[in-house]
């Protein structure tokens, strides 16, 4: 029984999201999704736009970006997706008629939209979704774990962009969501090693646990220290900047391999001044890496279902529909200790 009014969270002005009761979308197109949304969670780029320093959100907004839920009902004309299906969607509204939507590359769209971003996101009791956006989840996988597979996506999407990984070494500058997702889709692809620096032991611990032991703990030595301790006179050839910040990216910069690659995943809220200089002389490819594609999410599906990643130890704290303001503010205030923050919608 789908009830008929909802709550629904708007992000008004910075730090201040306001619930409203608004209806159940009650006519669903023919190629349309009706989820009962149940888990969101919050990730770096929502601390952005709640902050009111994502430079490509306007507000008001209502979030949400990574979620699980539950089909409750379908449009006429859909085949893949059934009453009960446990479910996540791809959040990007796309143009299908500029130059990267032709070449397939709709991630880049030149009109891309994302959802909790430029358009409307899911932070309220029932979502509307295309079927061709929406992605089953068959098992017992979790509603917990099932809201992990947006960031999962990304992880998928910048080392699917590394070719023949099982030759090279990785090296991964941060150990946030991301940057553990990465370390361990590069790992399930076979890198020859896979290496992560950080500043928070919390997060290098919990990397450990998940079986990616070589770790630089850059609050106790250099990055430079930690990567002769742990290669010796071995070079790696792929760096991965998942921080956003000046440092991390000339750490990767400096000491990848000449004719390396460093690819750039994290947001970056001051721009960087990088050597380019060094970068020609030493033939770099610094590459974009931007969210992902279909494939991702069907990758990401894959081997969560195998149990060949873990996303369920990332999940540190969850909270209340009601207290998603209290959620942001625990987060803002407990950095030490907080990876992923769920919203516990229904
Ligand atoms: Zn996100
Ligand atoms: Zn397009």
């Amino acid at each position: 029984m789908i009830a008929r009014d909802m709550k629904q969270a708007t992000l008004t002005e910075p730090k201040n999201i306001r619930f409203s009761d608004e209806q159940v979308p009650d006519s669903l197109g023919t190629m349309d999704v009706l989820i009962h949304v149940r888990r969101i969670g919050i990730c770096g780029s929502d601390i952005h736009a709640y902050n009111g320093k994502h430079p490509f959100t306007p507000l008001p907004v209502v979030q949400g970006h990574e979620y699980s839920g539950e089909v409750v009902a379908v449009g006429s004309q859909v085949t893949t997706v059934k009453v009960g299906d446990r479910v996540t969607g791809r959040p990007q509204q796309v143009c299908g008629t500029c130059g990267p939507c032709k070449a397939g590359r709709y991630n880049v769209c030149a009109n891309l939209k994302v959802e909790g971003f430029q358009a409307p996101g899911v932070a309220q009791d029932y979502f509307v979704l295309p079927e061709d956006r929406t992605y089953v989840i068959p098992g017992t996988v979790s509603f917990d774990e099932i809201a992990l597979l947006e960031p999962a996506a990304v992880a998928a999407h910048a080392t699917s962009m590394v070719h023949n990984i099982g030759e090279k070494t990785v090296v991964v500058a941060g150990a946030g969501p991301i940057g553990n997702l990465i370390a361990q889709f590069a790992k399930i692809r076979g890198a020859k090693r896979v290496v992560v620096s950080d500043f928070n032991p919390f997060r290098l611990q919990l990397l450990e646990k998940l079986g990616i032991m070589d770790t630089i703990n850059l609050s106790e030595e250099s990055f430079q220290q930690g990567i002769s301790r742990i290669l010796g006179d071995e070079p790696f050839q792929v760096g991965i900047e998942a921080v956003g910040v000046e440092p991390a990216l000339h750490n990767l910069v400096d000491h990848v391999e000449k004719g390396g690659q460093v690819l750039i995943v994290g947001v970056y809220e001051e721009h960087p001044r990088l050597n380019m200089g060094f970068v020609g002389e030493h033939e770099l490819t610094v590459q974009g890496s931007m969210m992902y594609k279909h494939q991702d999410y069907v990758q990401a599906i894959e081997w969560l279902v195998s149990g060949d990643l873990q996303l369920a130890p990332l999940i540190t704290q969850r909270f209340p529909f009601d207290a998603y303001n209290e959620a942001y503010q625990f987060i803002a205030e407990n950095p030490a200790k907080t990876l992923k923050v769920l919203i516990d919608v229904n």
